[in-house]
């Protein structure tokens, strides 16, 4: 599962942050995940309560929020959050616009002891 190689990913990345800042638990976890990342949301909560045993994020809160797809007009530089998947500026309707968001997933923030 997909959501399994992301949280590995993500328990490591924390794990590296914690000892950087000689953390020794994590109480909060803030992630990002773009609408269009692939994650399935509830799957990667799974995955997280898998895998936190015996890590420093054995008893964190985890949160994830969803970010919608955004993106940027090329013509009239309008940035717009989109409700349906199709591609196109919602002021002026190009279609040569540039996502900016919601495409990837982020570690938005840790609260640490
Ligand atoms: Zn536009």
């Amino acid at each position: 599962m997909h959501e399994y190689s992301v949280v590995q990913a993500l328990l490591q990345q924390i794990d590296d942050i914690a000892k950087e800042n000689d953390a020794t638990r994590i109480t909060k976890i803030v992630t990002k995940i773009g609408v269009m990342s692939g994650i399935e949301t509830h799957l990667l909560e799974v995955a997280f309560n898998t895998f936190k045993e015996k890590t420093i994020c054995d008893s964190a809160e985890f949160i994830i929020n969803v970010q919608a797809l955004t993106i940027r007009c090329r013509a009239c530089q309008a940035v717009s959050e989109l409700e349906k998947i199709h591609y196109c500026c919602q002021e002026c309707a190009s279609t040569d616009v540039e996502v900016i968001d919601g495409e990837e997933m982020f570690l938005m923030s840790l609260e640490m002891e």
